[in-house]
Formats: C-alpha cells, sequence, structure tokens
C-alpha cells in the first residue's frame, strides 16, 4: 500500500508598515481561500478592545514568551514597539507539512530571521507599501484604538520600516484593497507554481521615492 503525501504548502509573509492594510489582506486572503491558513502569533501586546485571544494573537506575558524563546519554540521572534511578538515552529510545520498554505503577517525582523533558517521550504515574501504618508497618517488616526501617543510613536517608526522594502522578493502599494488583493493573490498563485511573477513596477519605484524624501 503506498501512502500518498499531500504537497508542501506555500509560507507567504506579508510585511507593511502600520495602517498599511496588511491586516484587512491577510483576512481576505484566508476568507477567500481555503488553503490558506493564518499564522497566529504570540504577543505580550495587550488585546485591543476588538481583540479575541487565540483568534488575533495568544497573549501571553513576558514571562511566559520568554519561556518560549528558552524553549526553542518561535520560529522567528522580535521586540516592536516595547511588546514581544513570535511565531510558534509548531503549528506552521504542521499546517505546511498538511499542504496548507500559511500566512505569517510579521515584520521586517522576523522576516530576516525567516529567510535565514528556511531550508526545504517554499517561501515568498511580499511588502506592503500605504500609497502615501497623508493617506498612512489618516488611516492610523481613524484606527485610534491605540491612542494618539502610539500612533505618532507607530508614524516615526515607518522610515525605518520602510527602508526593508528591499528584502523582500515582491513590494506592492495598496491605493485600492481589491487591485492589491488580486495582485498579492496572482504573486501567490504564480510562486506556488515555481515561477516568478512579472509586473510593472514603475508605479511602485514612484511610490517609494515619495514615501522615503
Ligand atoms: P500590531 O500590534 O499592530 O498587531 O502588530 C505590530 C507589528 O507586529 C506588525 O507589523 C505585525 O506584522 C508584527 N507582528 C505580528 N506578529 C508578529 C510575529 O509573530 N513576529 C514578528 N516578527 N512580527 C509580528
Amino acid at each position: 500500500m503506498s501512502i500518498i503525501r499531500p504537497v508542501m504548502g506555500q509560507l507567504v509573509v506579508l510585511s507593511s508598515p502600520s495602517g498599511a492594510g496588511k491586516t484587512t489582506l491577510s483576512k481576505m486572503l484566508a476568507k477567500q481561500n481555503s488553503n490558506f491558513v493564518i499564522s497566529i502569533s504570540h504577543t505580550t501586546r495587550k488585546p485591543r478592545p476588538d481583540e479575541v485571544d487565540g483568534k488575533d494573537y495568544y497573549f501571553i506575558d513576558k514571562k511566559n514568551f520568554e519561556n518560549l524563546v528558552k524553549e526553542k519554540s518561535f520560529f522567528e521572534y522580535a521586540s516592536i514597539f516595547d511588546n514581544y511578538y513570535g511565531t510558534q515552529k509548531e503549528t506552521v510545520i504542521k499546517n505546511l507539512s498538511n499542504g496548507k498554505d500559511v500566512l505569517l503577517d510579521i515584520d521586517w525582523q522576523g522576516t530576516q530571521q525567516l529567510k535565514k533558517k528556511i531550508k526545504n521550504l517554499k517561501l515568498v515574501t511580499i511588502f506592503i507599501l500605504p500609497p502615501s504618508i497623508d493617506i498612512l497618517k489618516q488611516r492610523l488616526i481613524n484606527r485610534n484604538q491605540d491612542g494618539k501617543k502610539l500612533a505618532d510613536k507607530r508614524m516615526k517608526k515607518f522610515s525605518e520600516e520602510i527602508s526593508h522594502w528591499k528584502e523582500y522578493d515582491y513590494v506592492v502599494v495598496n491605493d485600492n484593497i481589491d487591485s492589491c488583493y488580486n495582485l498579492i493573490i496572482s504573486i501567490i498563485n504564480s510562486e506556488k507554481n515555481g515561477i516568478k511573477f512579472v509586473y510593472n513596477d514603475k508605479e511602485i519605484k514612484n511610490t517609494i521615492n515619495k514615501l522615503i524624501s
């Protein structure tokens, strides 16, 4: 009797500065593609009013997080805005082995760690940009869940985060959520077939120039 193993799934990293729409896009991807699983990170950040433990994050304290670090439980982890965030290895590997595509909504520090660690896994990394600084500011103010102080702090972090765009396989601009979603899904499908997705990056380079000037 032969055992048929499913093909390993695709690991997809989405990173962006806060407010670029990454969480919305990840949720759209998971909702519209039954093969996608969003990896749920552990964090020491306090939950926002609409967040649910075990759904948005596993909210744990610093001591428990540090224990998981000691146990080498994380694929990657980082300290962001004075809190720890990390992706647990076991669940990701289990899902990939079952042929599921796994979405990681993580920052550039975690992406760098993953790229060093990944062997025999299919990984595609995508960086999402907002169309302009003004739109980003507006999105952060509208979100307003973290208070103005943290929104200002996130704005200040923007330049540092955006400077890492070159480390990603693809960069996309979220000026329209549906077209950005379509582009991302085309990239992922192409990569799943082992083909580099080719697209016009003129608009992206223009946006980057404006964002960093
Ligand atoms: P937020 O506090 O807004 O939910 O997330 C802040 C940042 O942490 C976002 O850029 C998000 O992508 C990143 N992040 C969330 N989970 C992880 C994780 O497990 N690892 C890393 N490296 N970054 C994460």
